[in-house]
Order: C-alpha cells, then sequence, then structure tokens
C-alpha cells in the first residue's frame, strides 16, 4: 500500500488550510487579513530598477543589508535579527531549533491555527491553553512547553493581551516565548522590549500585513543572539530570494508609507465596528486590521454563506469555540461599504 511509504506523523498530519484566493476578480477578499492597500510606491521603483541579469547568482544567504535595516529600525544588532521565507518559516524554524523530540508546543485556543500544524510536521506534541469565553488570556504552566506562542494581537480575534502577561509568562518559562506580532504594526503596544532584554523571548513579524507585501514571503524574528544564531544554522542556505530582499529593503526604509497606511487601516477598523455594533454585532476589541464579530443570534456559517452569494469572501472557522463569529479583514472604506450593504440586503 503506498500511504506505507509516507512517514507515519506525515499521513496523520492534518494539514494547514489556508484561506481561500477566489480566482474571480468581482470577489471582494477580506478572508486572509491582506492590506488593502498597495505597498510604498519604493517597492515599486525597487522593482523597476531590479536587474534579471541579477538572479544570475545566489541571494546573500545571511540577508545582511536587510538585517542591517532591520536592526536600526528596532534598535538592535544584526546578530539579533533573523530574515526568513515569511513568518511561517520562521515560527517553522522555532519548533525546530527549540523543541526537543519529547517538548511540546504551547499556544491558546483560539489562536493562529498553523502552531498545531508545525508540531505535527516535527512530530512533537502539542499543548493548547483554552482562552475564556470572551477571548482573554488564561495563564498558562509556564513548565508545559519548551516553546510557547502567543500571537499578539490575536489571531483570529484582533484582541491584544496585556504585556506584563507576556513577560511574566517567560520570566516563569524555562522554555522559548514567541510572541507572534504579525498583526503588531496595527496595534497600540508591541513587545519588542521583551525580546530585547529577556533571553527567552522572540518577537516575530512580517511585512505580509502592515506593509502590503503577503506575495513576497519575508518574515522575521527578533530577539538574543542564543536563540537568533541557532535558527541561522538550520535554515536553507539561500531562504530568501534576491528580489525579497531588495523589495523588502526598499518597503522597510518608508516608515512614513507604512505609519500612514497602517493609521488608514485602523480608522476603517474602528468605524466600521460601531456600524456593526449599531447593528446588533458584537465586537471583540480589535488591535488588528481584521474584526472578531459575532451576528446577533450566531448564525455566522449561514451570513457567511449569505455574503459568499453577494461575492463578498470572509472567513468562518466552524467549531464550538468560533463558529458563531465571523472574521472579517479591513479593506479600503470603499469596500467596508459594500460589505454593509451586503449584509443589510434581503436574503437573494
Ligand atoms: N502569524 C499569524 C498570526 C498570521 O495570521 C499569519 C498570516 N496567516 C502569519 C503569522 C504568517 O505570515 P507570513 O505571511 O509572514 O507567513
Amino acid at each position: 500500500m503506498s500511504a506505507s511509504r509516507i512517514r507515519h506523523s506525515v499521513r496523520t498530519l492534518r494539514a494547514y488550510v489556508p484561506g481561500e484566493q477566489p480566482a474571480d476578480p468581482a470577489v471582494l477578499k477580506l478572508n486572509t487579513n491582506e492590506n488593502p492597500y498597495p505597498p510604498s510606491p519604493a517597492v515599486q521603483s525597487a522593482l523597476a530598477a531590479f536587474d534579471a541579469e541579477a538572479l544570475r547568482r545566489y541571494p546573500d544567504p545571511a540577508c545582511l543589508r536587510l538585517r542591517r535595516v532591520l536592526a536600526d529600525l528596532h534598535g538592535a544588532s544584526p546578530e539579533q535579527i533573523f530574515v526568513g521565507n515569511g513568518s511561517d518559516e520562521v515560527l517553522l524554524l522555532c519548533v525546530r531549533a527549540f523543541v526537543e523530540r519529547d517538548g511540546r508546543v504551547g499556544y491558546f485556543d483560539p489562536s493562529y491555527s498553523l502552531y498545531p500544524v508545525l508540531a505535527g510536521i516535527e512530530d512533537v506534541r502539542t499543548y493548547p491553553v483554552p482562552l475564556d469565553e470572551d477571548f482573554r488570556w488564561v495563564d498558562p504552566d509556564p513548565r508545559a512547553a519548551a516553546l510557547f506562542f502567543v500571537t499578539n494581537p490575536n489571531a483570529p480575534t484582533g484582541m491584544l493581551y496585556p504585556r506584563d502577561r507576556i513577560r511574566d509568562l517567560a520570566a516563569a518559562s524555562p522554555g522559548v516565548v514567541v510572541v507572534d506580532e504579525a498583526y503588531g504594526d496595527f496595534a497600540d503596544e508591541h513587545c519588542l522590549e521583551l525580546a530585547l532584554k529577556m533571553d527567552n523571548v522572540l518577537i516575530a513579524r512580517t511585512l505580509s500585513k502592515g506593509y502590503s507585501l503577503a506575495g513576497l514571503r519575508l518574515g522575521y524574528a527578533v530577539g538574543p543572539v542564543s536563540l537568533i544564531g541557532p535558527m541561522g544554522k538550520i535554515k536553507d542556505s539561500y531562504n530568501v530570494d534576491r528580489l525579497a530582499q531588495d523589495l523588502a529593503l526598499a518597503a522597510v526604509q518608508d516608515q512614513a508609507y507604512l505609519r500612514r497606511r497602517v493609521q488608514q487601516v485602523r480608522a476603517t477598523r474602528d468605524r466600521i465596528a460601531a456600524a456593526l455594533a449599531a447593528r446588533g454585532y458584537s465586537i471583540s476589541p480589535s488591535q488588528a486590521n481584521f474584526l472578531w464579530v459575532r451576528p446577533p443570534g450566531g448564525d455566522a456559517a449561514r451570513i457567511f454563506r449569505e455574503l459568499r452569494d453577494r461575492k463578498v469572501l470572509v472567513r468562518h472557522f466552524p467549531g464550538p469555540r468560533t463558529g458563531s463569529h465571523l472574521r472579517i479583514t479591513v479593506g479600503t472604506d470603499q469596500e467596508m461599504d459594500r460589505l454593509l450593504n451586503a449584509l443589510a440586503a434581503p436574503p437573494p
């Protein structure tokens, strides 16, 4: 039987399910937390200036220019920065580098559904910690996992955890705490200072959300050299291609653009949260570029289908913890008005 040729852990793995990428351009995509605005014009210029001839050569395996710029940005040294092929790669390498065969990967439930998949890929056990009924922080056992992922702001809820709780968890933990700040650009607060001060905290960031570069695949980690160094040992030699390094550099150097776009998304987020609340939705306080909402009556599955029929795609996660909610990515003001109209329309 061919199945027996496949490693047991792979055969039994429940693969990550990415959000749909519909081919129909008429669909309003509010399902994968992409940024509705284009990346900085500096990215377009860097792309125009890119010489295809350069692709003859391998990229810089150490991503040094980019790491220097990121280090300056965060008040760190380049040795404290690891750059990866999207933050998903960064998270996988954390599991690979910090969890022994008999160790566990911890995370809150619900949070980013990739974490248990990464544990499955590496064939290590998990330690899911259920959040309370309002999706608020519950103290994990700090000794239960070799690696604990704290998604902050959390996904799919958008809620920000108090930094002191994360600091206390890390202080009590003999393992590593990775603060996944994929949505940190949209939040009031972040945990960079913990990663710069403590010897067991990393933050993971991405250019996919705030910088509008999900298609580029660029993520990074900041933290102590004692953790960043080992990650460099186990990555693919050329994990970030030449084009990605050049374009990421252009994006990161345009902080004014990032701030302006983030402000726009945050303003739209708050406006739509208020509009939905006025219609009887309960809204989790979001510090991200999406809203986690419970429609009145809680029939989120039906609303998800009705919206899809009207070519508006949001995200519904079936299941006891999440099934009565929808996760809605914040688009432009115009796009969000289309969402509001689609929600108000009588059933088709
Ligand atoms: N962390 C969280 C919480 C996310 O939602 C995502 C995006 N799906 C990622 C990490 C991965 O981002 P990237 O595109 O950099 O791989």
